[in-house]
């Protein structure tokens, strides 16, 4: 018997190649059912897959933040079930935070938060009934440590670690195992597709030290993008040993090398030393430089 995965956010990116490579299984052992807000947009997929027999993918439209969009596709799955509930789609934004427009932030926790919680909501009544399947999410170092000019962003994949550690929990009660695939900088549409706030717009009041800081941030993740970014097999891989693993534990980490900024967090609690941490390394890069010498 296939087993059935369910992806959001496939036009592009993470969503993309993980459609195409659990669709081109030579064994067939899932039915993946790639999901997109936008079906202009499903050439990319469909390209890498037209040698592919039709019982190892189906592309359906669904916004995540749409719910009859999202109950569409549920009535649509053949099978009657998914085991594999992969929650993927997000998007970015970067700016300062008093240049956000109210709609602007809505738009990303309706995406990244309710969007995420809305799928979950839907697939997990027959998961629970089954006593059986897996829920991954795509998450971010970004949802495990402040970033600036990401507030926003960080905000919505906080809050999305909240609800699955919470899940989590609850979930090991019904053999239900939810998992966190926390990646760093990527190359895929991300940064792209994001939603960046032009501060050189004069009606936005953001004054010139902020703008001279938000210049130092861009730089510093321009080369983060350069030089620390991982391609989506990588990211892939990761999926992939979780979705082939016993028992997944609960977070994953696509890039080792991102974790000991992290932890700093754990390790000095009143939160000050990763505070200052991350401000030397946008802030103060020569200063940085230096202390390599
Ligand atoms: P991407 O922009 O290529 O893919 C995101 C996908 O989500 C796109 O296909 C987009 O169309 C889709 N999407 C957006 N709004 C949607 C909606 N309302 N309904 C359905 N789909 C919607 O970027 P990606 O890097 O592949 O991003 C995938 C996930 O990885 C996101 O959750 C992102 O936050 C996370 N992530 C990415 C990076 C990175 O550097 N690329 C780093 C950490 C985490």
């Amino acid at each position: 018997e296939q087993k059935v995965v369910l992806i959001t956010g496939c036009s592009s990116g993470i969503g993309l190649s993980l459609a195409i490579h659990l669709a081109s299984d030579p064994s067939k052992t899932y039915k993946v059912y790639a999901t997109m807000r936008n079906l202009d947009k499903k050439q990319r997929l469909l390209e890498s897959v037209k040698d592919l027999h039709n019982d190892t993918m189906a592309i359906l439209q669904m916004d995540i933040t749409d719910q009859q969009s999202i109950g569409k596709v549920q009535r649509s799955i053949t099978e009657g079930r998914v085991d594999i509930l992969v929650c993927n789609a997000g998007v970015g934004l970067m700016g300062p935070l008093e240049a956000q427009s109210e709609d602007i932030m809505r738009g990303i926790l309706e995406v990244n938060l309710l969007g995420t919680i809305r799928t979950i909501q839907t697939f997990l009544p027959d998961m629970k009934r089954r006593r059986q399947g897996r829920i991954l999410v795509t998450g971010s170092m970004g949802g495990l440590q402040g970033l600036p000019f990401n507030e926003v962003y960080c905000a919505s994949k906080f809050a999305i670690e909240g609800v699955c550690e919470s899940l989590a929990i609850l979930l090991q009660q019904f053999n239900i195992q939810v998992t966190l695939i926390e990646c760093g900088p990527v190359n895929t549409d991300f940064l792209r597709n994001l939603k960046k706030t032009e501060v050189n717009d004069e009606s936005v009041e953001v004054d010139a030290h902020t703008r001279h800081l938000y210049e130092m941030y861009l730089q510093h993740c321009e080369m983060m993008f350069q030089n620390a970014a991982q391609d989506t097999d990588d990211i892939i891989q990761v999926f992939m040993e979780v979705i082939q693993a016993q028992c997944p534990v609960f977070r994953y980490y696509t890039n080792s090398a991102l974790v000991p900024m992290s932890s700093l967090k754990l390790m000095a609690l009143d939160g000050s030393q990763y505070i200052r941490a991350m401000s030397k390394l946008i802030f103060s890069p020569a200063e940085n430089a230096d202390t390599h010498k």
